[in-house]
């Protein structure tokens, strides 16, 4: 298993590229947003999923961008945020 470097969960190297998993590749065009509860404490927030996985990213005024991950065979239980650093958003497709 190998770690994705943006959610930074365990998959299998096939579905990794460029060390990015496909469910985070797949928040960069992703039309779907998060529930309001999650939703309404970012100015915007989108989100992604895989059988495992929710991904979501969401953006803050005058604070860093966050990622989170839910687990959805837990109920959706979050299992990891984490600050997305500016260094990283000029790397990716990150806005
Ligand atoms: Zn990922």
């Amino acid at each position: 298993m190998v770690q994705c470097s943006l959610c930074e969960q365990l998959y299998a190297p096939d579905d990794l590229d460029a060390g990015t998993c496909r469910t985070c590749e797949q928040l960069a065009d992703s039309e779907n947003t998060p529930p309001d509860e999650i939703g309404d404490t970012f100015r915007s927030a989108r989100l992604a999923a895989n059988d495992t996985y929710i991904i979501i990213y969401g953006s803050r005024l005058l604070k860093p961008n966050q990622l989170i991950v839910l687990d959805r065979t837990n109920s959706n239980t979050e299992i990891h945020r984490r600050n997305i650093r500016l260094i990283e958003r000029v790397r990716r497709w990150l806005k």
